[in-house]
């Protein structure tokens, strides 16, 4: 009894702890739409249907169930229509030759013709999958858990912006929002990274509460703010300087842009009435590039050329004017992607380093840290 009670003392912190978190909640993923015939196919598949009729039924065995999305066109919505869910005991479904862990839901959304077919999933299966497409399965454990807490943050983000709204998913599986894969593309390390993370999300240091984090490929030696690359001020964002990625990925990039394209850009976004252009000595890490109009210095963010340019012509946000000619300007760049928060192969470099997870985290993200909400 005595041995018992001391037990029961010693683990109540934990027990207490453990029965008060919730467990890993379920996203909703949307996996496709204007779909016209959905094929599901799974082992004792449960089939509910909610519209037109409600009904329910279990397809002994394994089977595939056919869906046919076309009945719903004259569908008038003023949002959206739950009209099937499938599961299976075995917790796996295939669609689309690909398994996939958790059930789906179908839908049907306004202005939109046929299905949409919505994975709902744990989130912490949903992270293990997503690593594979988002980062690298086989990088180091320590940049795989950064990368998880991360894209955890994001999706937990998602999933409460999107609760009450009328859409029937929280986030797409789209570079949009996140990329995640099936069932195949989880391994064993993609697996460890989330379990090993569980429940990990970044909040922001002053006042404990969630603040959306982004990630890109490469950021090319400094990361930026997303006010300056969006335009929309989000808190608790860093600008750093990121020693760490120089040695991975394509060293540079360069691409030609003719000056009147960037000339019709600048008139479209700052100045209507641009004639002539100059361009004074450039460099990489800033923000901005300037210009001479009428003899008057002025300047358009680099990243509104890439928006306009499109992100193959501009590949990253860290770029300057090298060379000038009548009818061009040559660009030279460093880095891959947007730029904006965590670097992943500054993050491969950092844990190839032996650089752990959390300290990761906070190089990028100085003004965040690790809070555990499940
Ligand atoms: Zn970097």
């Amino acid at each position: 009894m005595l041995i018992y009670f001391t037990l029961l003392i010693l683990f109540f912190p934990f027990f207490f702890a453990s029965a008060s978190l919730p467990s890993s909640p379920v996203l909703n993923v949307k996996i496709a739409d204007k779909l016209k015939v959905v094929d599901i196919t799974g082992i004792d598949l449960e089939r509910k249907i909610f519209f037109p009729e409600e009904k329910e039924r279990v397809h002994s065995g394994r089977k595939t169930l056919r869906f046919n999305c076309h009945s719903h066109k004259n569908l008038s919505l003023d949002g959206s229509l739950l009209v099937a869910s499938i599961n299976s005991p075995t917790q796996v479904l295939t669609w689309n030759k690909n398994l996939y862990r958790g059930d789906f839901n179908l839908a049907v959304e306004k202005n939109k013709k046929g299905c949409s077919l919505i994975h709902r999933v744990s989130l912490e299966n949903y992270i293990s999958s997503l690593l594979a497409k988002e980062m690298n399965a086989v990088w180091p454990i320590e940049s795989l858990k950064a990368q998880a807490i991360a894209a955890r943050t994001y999706a937990v983000i998602k999933m409460r912006e999107n609760e009450s709204s009328e859409k029937p998913y929280h986030l797409l599986n789209s570079e949009i929002h996140q990329v995640t894969g099936h069932l195949l593309d989880e391994t064993l390390r993609t697996v460890k990274a989330a379990r090993e993370t569980q429940g990990e999300v970044l909040v922001l240091k002053k006042n404990q509460q969630l603040a959306p984090v982004f990630y890109s490929a490469k950021c090319g030696g400094k990361t930026h703010l997303a006010e300056n690359i969006w335009g929309n001020r989000v808190p608790g964002q860093a600008s750093v300087i990121c020693p760490y990625c120089h040695n991975h990925g394509k060293k540079k990039w360069e691409s030609k842009v003719s000056i009147n394209e960037v000339r019709r850009i600048i008139k479209k976004t700052t100045e209507p009435n641009l004639t002539n252009i100059v361009f004074p000595p450039d460099n990489l890490t800033s923000e901005d590039l300037y210009y001479y109009s009428k003899g008057e210095l002025k300047h358009i963010k680099k990243s509104s050329l890439r928006r306009h340019l499109g992100r193959k012509k501009i590949v990253s946000n860290n770029f300057s004017i090298i060379a000038t000619d009548k009818k061009n300007i040559t660009l030279q760049g460093s880095g891959l992607g947007h730029g904006v928060g965590l670097c992943q192969l500054g993050a491969l470099e950092m844990a190839k380093r032996g650089i752990k997870a959390e300290e990761i985290l906070s190089f990028y993200f100085p003004l965040h840290e690790i809070k555990k909400i499940y």
